[in-house]
This record gives C-alpha cells, sequence and structure tokens, in this order.
C-alpha cells in the first residue's frame, strides 16, 4: 500500500493508492473515473443533483482558454510562484489548486515546474466533475479530485502552496489546508478586465470593484496586477468568453443579441494577483462531518 497526498472526506484518515483509486483504514473507498479523476463528493454533499459547472460551460471555457489569449495570468502565476518556491528553498513543493476548473491553469504550472526542475505534488479540486473530465485530458501530472472547497479531502497544513484563481474562497478551509508561512495566491479580474466586453453590453459600462480580501490568520504580502489588449476573432469565441463571466447571466436579451453580433471583440483584460502568507499551523480542527465531531 502506497501513502496517497490524501485524507479520506469520510473519517479524516489517510488514503491509500489502489490500481483503481484510493482506501482509508476504514475501508472507505473512492474509485478514479475511467477519464482519471477520483469523485471525493460524498452524497449528504450533493443532494442528488451534479454540482458545477455543466459540460457546455466546461466545454467553452476550455476552448476559449486554448485560444491562449488569457496566457499572460498562466505566466504571471508561474513565474510568481516558482520565484516563491526558489526564495523559501522548496524543491518538492505540495501544490493544491483549489478550483481548478478545467486545468488551464493548473497544468500551465505543472509545466512550467517540470521545466524548470521543481517536482513535488500537485492537486487540482473543483467541485464539478465535467471540468475534472477536462482538466485529466490536460496532464495526468497533477491528482484531479472532485470535491467541495469548503471540504478539501487533504490533510490540515498539507499544502505549502495554494492557488485560488476566479474561484470560490473558503477563509476557515484555506487557513486548514495551508501550513504555516505558506502562501495563498487568490486571483480575481482587474478593475479593467473586459472592458471592452462591457462596452458593448452596457450603455454605460462600469469598471469592476479592487478585491481585497482580510483574511483570518493570513498577511496580505502584496499584488501583482497584469493587463493587455487582445483581440477575439469568431463569433462562437466571443460567445464562449461571454459564458464564462457573470453578465452571461445578467446581460439583457438585446445586449447579448448586439454581442452575438460581433465577429471581433478587442478588449482589454486584466488581473490581480493577491499573495497571502498563512501566519500558523492550522489547529486540530477536522473538515465538518469528520469522525470524532459528529
Ligand atoms: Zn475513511
Amino acid at each position: 500500500m502506497v501513502k496517497s497526498e490524501l485524507i479520506c472526506p469520510i473519517c479524516g484518515r489517510e488514503l491509500e493508492t489502489l490500481p483503481g483509486g484510493f482506501r482509508c483504514k476504514n475501508r472507505h473507498t473512492f474509485d478514479r473515473a475511467a477519464k482519471g479523476y477520483t469523485n471525493f463528493l460524498l452524497p449528504s454533499q450533493t443532494k442528488g443533483k451534479i454540482p458545477g459547472d455543466n459540460k457546455q460551460m466546461v466545454d467553452a471555457r476550455r476552448d476559449f482558454l486554448d485560444l491562449g489569449l488569457y496566457r499572460l495570468l498562466s505566466d504571471t502565476l508561474n513565474r510568481e510562484a516558482i520565484r516563491w518556491l526558489r526564495a523559501e528553498g522548496i524543491a518538492s513543493p505540495r501544490i493544491l489548486d483549489a478550483g481548478c476548473g478545467e486545468g488551464y491553469y493548473t497544468a500551465g504550472l505543472r509545466a512550467a515546474l517540470d521545466e524548470a526542475g521543481i517536482g513535488g505534488s500537485m492537486v487540482g479540486m473543483d467541485i464539478s466533475k465535467f471540468a475534472l473530465a477536462a482538466a485529466c485530458r490536460r496532464t495526468r501530472g497533477v491528482e484531479w479530485g472532485v470535491a467541495s472547497l469548503f471540504e478539501m479531502p487533504v490533510e490540515n497544513g498539507w499544502a505549502d502552496l495554494l492557488l485560488n484563481i476566479f474561484a470560490p474562497y473558503s477563509e476557515e478551509e484555506f487557513g486548514r489546508v495551508l501550513r504555516k508561512n505558506g502562501l495563498l495566491i487568490m486571483v480575481f479580474p482587474g478593475p479593467r478586465h473586459l472592458y471592452g466586453l462591457k462596452e458593448i453590453l452596457y450603455e454605460v459600462p462600469y469598471e469592476n470593484d479592487v478585491k481585497h480580501y482580510q483574511l483570518k490568520d493570513f498577511t496580505f504580502t502584496g499584488r501583482v496586477t497584469v493587463g493587455d489588449t487582445v483581440t477575439v476573432t469568431g463569433a462562437q469565441n466571443i460567445q464562449n468568453l461571454f459564458s464564462m463571466t457573470p453578465y452571461y447571466w445578467k446581460s439583457s436579451p438585446e445586449a447579448s443579441a448586439r454581442l452575438a453580433r460581433q465577429e471581433s471583440l478587442v478588449t482589454e483584460i486584466q488581473f490581480d494577483l493577491l499573495f497571502y502568507r498563512k501566519e500558523k499551523n492550522p489547529g486540530k480542527r477536522k473538515m465538518p462531518g469528520r469522525e470524532g465531531k459528529k
């Protein structure tokens, strides 16, 4: 039996690696899907529904990201992560991407680490199984798991580096999974992100709010903002981008139709990377629903 990087979401014990999945000492088993990810969601967490982005949303996101127009963010993230790992002298990091989606940034970081000669373990978690199925096709060099970001099957203080990119965040859970002096990188849209898209959708476009969260047990250590102007060509690619944004749900039918008529979209993109250092080791607290807390 080989100890894995993960713990059992039912009882909190270490998970051992089996040929087709994972098992804990209490014989709770989690099978790896044929596509390569493992589902750690419990029936009590899903209530019979399939949570997270559906296949159509995942495909749209994947197709858009594969155009390379957000490469700037991927490159910036990789550069900052590698800079920090080297400064800290961490050759074999444990990295957790909380809300990895279809894995574009996670797989990009894995490739950049490999190229930089940095090994270690990477885990990508998302609540959408469709997203994980797509992520598996990007790389098998990451352990992909379907899980709630609020209850991840990872031991207290496991991660050196925690990523949270355009994803929901849980202050308490992030504090639990990150070790003392570990780094949290959160990514938000910058104020001017997709301004050109909003100029088509709205009479009076507005800038995004600048995010700056004070997180309990974390010290904010800096911000990197990067931006560019990109041209999205083709109605389908513009629709794919649109469907990734909150405006997709908020725009009027007239505004959506106006956008659908565009064959080309020129827009600013802007990303805000926020850096936080974890101040102390997590306590003994177990995830909700685990044994010992019933
Ligand atoms: Zn168990």
